[in-house]
């Protein structure tokens, strides 16, 4: 069998889609399913829609995400250049090729007069270049003295053209609604309607996956391939990502990119394996997926063609399963930039990611999470009150005065047992359910209703003088608060 080999050509136009890494992602999964290469190729022929630093946002990715490809701009394999705009004078020798070949001709009509034809034609519009009629010696004379020209595609006027797709199946178009596109731009650039297949086929491309808004040109595509007697890839067409029944998930409207998802906090891990299920269905329930799991999994048979809804909902639950798997040291390291956002108190920060691994969904949460160790937050009355817990300010009040004490004699705030016991030992002393005592103490030191840990993880991070204090603050601030209740 011959090797596989698939490419990524994303052009260099701004964000990375989830779309766009999808599709990477399935080319390298094809690839390596079958020990294949996998190449990046950079499309950069639309020089009007170039957007600066998109390409390094692409090889960042790339880099981030593990797709690791055999050969690319930046990795030489035989078949380089792997940057279109290098590539010039291979398309123009391949133009001028397809024009002998018949499958192609130079066309010198303004394109100021095909656009009013186009707008006086209404929406089905089909050029019908006089220059199809010239002949080719003709037409390079002209050239030869210095005309502008395109090379358009000259489709038969009859006949159909048909193409499996490993996705959509059969797929059969009339010629005559083919319209005669441009190949190669009158400033030596080709479009991608002829680039795509040149390179393709030099670079040994054999399977081509991309967004389904390809599938009613390639039946064009596959008459130039036929025109040049080459090997026609196999086609994997995939179906948009959608964010809902009715709209493609896009980055214009708003919609989130893979770098915004992982400044959001998602782990790259966790991103790859969600948008590896969005439009693919593995054998079995299971959902979590390495990548390496996923190369020996992943085949083309499975992926559907009705569109994925992207579901961040899904995507929030897939990521802390992703966090709840990490080792605490990787966790740590993850959510310290958060820390120092959110923290200058000195605190026992691995603790709280202690507290926070089987919390957190998506790292951006942290900051919040942690507010309160910087600093109190607003006196609230109303926190003391838990129904299930049968607390009320009052008997919050009374709790705390019966533990400051024995709070106050402890002296290692590092000692959760020793932390623990105090407050079972208080509440079994005054013959209360536990809840009565930690919950008055969780929200005496948080000021809180819900925290990343209980009432001894919260005086573990906080340390003995920071408890005291809040502690000391929190009695004052109930023993106030009665005073104007009953005054009131
Ligand atoms: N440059 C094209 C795009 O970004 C690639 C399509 C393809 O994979 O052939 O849409």
């Amino acid at each position: 069998m011959k090797k596989i080999r698939t490419r990524f050509a994303p052009s260099p136009t701004g964000y990375m889609h989830i779309g766009n890494l999808r599709t990477a992602l399935y080319e390298y999964l094809i690839a390596k399913h079958d020990q294949g290469d996998f190449i990046l190729r950079i499309e950069d022929t639309d020089q009007e829609r170039e957007v600066e630093g998109a390409v390094e946002m692409i090889y960042q990715v790339m880099a981030s995400t593990g797709l690791v490809y055999d050969e690319g701009p930046d990795k030489p394999g035989e078949v380089g250049p792997y940057i279109q705009s290098q590539r010039l004078p291979l398309y123009k020798q391949y133009a001028d090729q397809l024009v002998d070949l018949g499958g192609a001709h130079y066309c010198f009509c303004k394109e100021e007069d095909i656009q009013k034809e186009r707008q006086n034609a209404g929406e089905a519009f089909k050029y019908d270049d006089p220059c199809k009629h010239l002949s080719i010696e003709e037409a390079r004379a002209r050239i030869a003295a210095g005309e502008s020209y395109v090379v358009r595609q000259s489709i038969p006027e009859r006949g159909v053209t048909s193409f499996e797709d490993e996705v959509y199946g059969h797929i059969e178009v009339e010629n005559a609604i083919l319209d005669e596109g441009v190949l190669l731009k009158s400033d030596g650039y080709p479009t991608y309607n002829f680039a795509n297949i040149v390179d393709d086929h030099l670079m040994g491309i054999t399977h081509v996956v991309r967004g389904n808004e390809y599938l009613s040109s390639t039946p064009k595509y596959n008459l130039i391939y036929q025109a040049f007697g080459w090997d026609i890839p196999t086609y994997v067409h995939v179906p948009p990502v959608m964010k809902d029944e009715h709209h493609k998930l896009s980055k214009r409207n708003g919609d989130a990119s893979f770098q915004d998802l992982v400044e959001k906090g998602f782990l790259k891990e966790a991103i790859l394996n969600y948008i590896a299920l969005l439009g693919w269905a593995p054998k079995t329930e299971e959902e979590i997926y390495s990548l390496k799991e996923l190369e020996k999994e992943f085949t083309i048979d499975r992926i559907s063609k009705s569109p994925a809804i992207f579901d961040i909902e899904k995507l929030k639950w897939m990521n802390g399963m992703y966090i709840r798997q990490l080792p605490l040291e990787t966790f740590h390291e993850y959510a310290l930039p958060y820390y120092q956002k959110a923290l200058t108190r000195e605190c026992d920060l691995l603790e709280i990611s202690r507290c926070l691994q089987p919390r957190v969904t998506m790292l951006s949460e942290i900051e919040e999470m942690v507010d309160f160790i910087e600093q109190s937050l607003p006196f609230d009355a109303q926190l003391y009150t838990s129904k299930k817990m049968k607390t009320t300010p009052e008997n919050s009040l009374e709790a705390l005065k019966w533990i400051i004490a024995d709070m106050e004699a402890l002296e290692d705030y590092h000692d959760d047992e020793a932390l623990m016991n105090i407050m079972l030992e208080c509440a079994k002393k005054h013959e209360v359910k536990n809840g009565r005592v930690m919950w008055p103490i969780r929200v005496a030191l948080s000021y809180k209703a819900f925290t990343p840990g209980g009432a001894v993880e919260i005086a573990h991070i906080l340390g003995k003088e920071e408890s005291l204090r809040r502690l000391h603050e929190s009695i004052k601030q109930l023993v106030f608060w009665m005073k104007e209740e009953h005054s009131a």
